[in-house]
């Protein structure tokens, strides 16, 4: 049994408890094991944590963009320093495997900060000139960012906002995920030992009703960037608009993967069972749904399913796996509730369904399923067309280009969807017809990190990414002057 770590909140450059000295307990998903616990903060800490962050904007928004590049540049070092340890810690909080942390959570934190002070040095004010006048457009910050992030991604998502955050010059109330607190609070270490003046980043854990919402109503939080499911978002929209709060929210999903006739099956198919499983499935991205030209329906179902039995799932540590554990016991009853509807639904299961067989006896307590593929569901069946979040695909035939299209667009959601084709040409012009923010044609989560990040319909609001960061995370001020 290893040692419970105990987290404090970071507030004002002070590690603390929550004042109500009430406790959140923190479970390894592998394992089932207790590892952590985490203040239970409420509207009282989340009081402090703004007043700091209000106390702090003034100097910080003094700085110019290129000193506070500098500091970004100074967190990417430090944060890459402790590279290995952000990935065993996330590894550890979220279940999933260590080459995944590392290549992905580790590797993309670092990334983010390294990305946003590159922008901040490359960012220019605009003028427009008149035949008469100046117009002279100011970025100013828009002033404490409260910051709320989920467990799928801990640090890649939070660092997502931190970073432009600090670059426009806005202080930071952040408060992640309850079930994934602890490279946030690695975070916040690196950022006391880099000596980021205090109050400008303050971490606030707890769990959304007791912290997250009193700081999405807080009257001195001037913006919010939330990340999260699509009921959460909207809760958190309606605490965010009696105060006309800026407003930045990334979503559910339930991507449509798109096979057609054309496609070289073999060579397309490890990127497609990555699209499908990578994170056990828990990525906002994930095609969850395979639509699959009928010419090729069989072929291709038999070749995904010996690619998805061939995958490793096991010990999160070993450096073969390539699925881990779901990140808790609510989450993996909830996907099993789906994998039953399935079936009540007319679906077969063609593989998985229930925990792996022969998991080691160190992971019985913990929370697993092994990745399962449902075929026979109409394509409006409630799995297919809710956000299950979890290592579970759904196949469905279509005829042509046009029905492809009509299923993609069926659900309520409209956040990612990837089309697999030899005819690059035609997946371009399919893809303008999908009702998401981001399509890949022959490619999945390849992400330049200047492109706007984002969805449609109950997928969020506003996008995220290169200058869409920088405009969100500040305010775009005109100064006409008439010559
Ligand atoms: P969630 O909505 O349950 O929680 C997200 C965060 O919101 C957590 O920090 C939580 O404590 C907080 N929260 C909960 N209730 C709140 C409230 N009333 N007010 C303020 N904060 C509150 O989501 P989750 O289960 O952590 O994450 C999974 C969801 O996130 C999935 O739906 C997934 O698609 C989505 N997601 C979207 C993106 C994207 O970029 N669109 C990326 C990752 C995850």
């Amino acid at each position: 049994m290893s040692e419970v770590t105990e987290l404090s909140n970071f507030i004002g450059g002070q590690w603390r408890p929550a004042i109500c000295e009430h406790w959140i307990e923190d479970y390894a998903p592998a394992t089932g094991e207790h590892i952590a616990r985490i203040p239970c903060s409420s509207s009282e800490d989340v009081d402090d944590a703004v007043e700091a962050a209000m106390d702090a904007l003034g100097g910080w928004a003094a700085l110019s963009i290129l000193e506070r590049a500098k500091w970004l540049d100074k967190i990417a070092d430090a944060l890459d320093a402790r590279g290995e340890e952000v990935a065993q810690l996330e590894s550890l909080d979220t279940g999933k495997p260590i080459t995944l942390a590392r290549n992905v959570d580790a590797a993309r934190s670092v990334a983010n900060f390294r990305f946003f002070a590159e922008q901040g040095r490359e960012f220019e004010s605009e003028t427009f000139e008149m035949s008469d006048a100046t117009n002279r457009v100011l970025y100013k910050p828009v002033g404490v960012a409260g910051l709320i992030t989920p467990w799928n991604l801990p640090l890649y998502l939070l660092s997502w906002k931190v970073a432009p955050a600090l670059l426009m010059g806005n202080t930071i109330v952040a408060k992640p995920s309850e079930l994934t607190p602890m490279t946030a609070s690695l975070l916040a270490e690196v950022i006391e030992d880099v000596g980021l003046p205090d109050g400008v980043f303050n971490l606030v854990h707890g769990n959304g009703l007791d912290a997250g919402a009193p700081l999405t109503s807080h009257p001195d939080v001037d913006l919010i960037s939330f990340t999260g499911g699509t009921d959460t978002g909207r809760e958190v929209a309606k605490a965010a608009s009696s105060g006309f709060k800026k407003l930045s929210l990334e979503l559910g999903g339930k991507n449509a993967t798109i096979v057609r006739s054309d496609v070289d099956i073999e060579s397309m198919m490890p990127s497609i069972v990555r699209a499908s499983f990578l994170n056990q499935g828990q990525v906002c991205l994930c095609g969850s749904r395979i639509l699959i030209h009928e010419s090729i329906y069989d072929a291709f179902v038999g070749s995904f399913l010996t690619a998805v039995t061939d995958m490793i799932v096991g010990d999160p540590a070993d450096e073969e796996t390539v699925l881990g554990a779901l990140i808790s016991q609510s989450h993996r009853d909830k996907v099993l509730s789906y994998i039953d509807l399935a079936e009540q639904e007319g679906g077969e299961i063609l593989c998985g369904g229930g925990a792996p067989v022969g998991i080691p006896e160190a992971f019985e307590n913990g929370f697993w399923i092994s990745p399962t593929v449902i075929d026979g569901l109409a394509p409006d069946a409630r799995c297919a067309m809710e956000e299950i979040f979890g290592p579970v695909v759904t196949l469905h035939p279509f005829s042509d280009d046009q029905e492809a299209i009509e299923i993609a667009n069926m659900t309520d959601y409209g956040l990612a969807g990837s089309i697999w084709t030899s005819d690059v040409e035609a997946g371009g012009l399919m893809a303008e017809q999908i009702d998401s923010g981001m399509i890949w044609v022959n490619c999945w989560l390849h992400r330049d990190l200047r492109v706007p990040f984002g969805g449609v319909k109950n997928s969020g609001v506003g996008r995220e990414g290169g200058r869409w960061s920088l405009g969100f995370f500040s305010e775009a001020i005109n100064i006409c002057v008439k010559h």
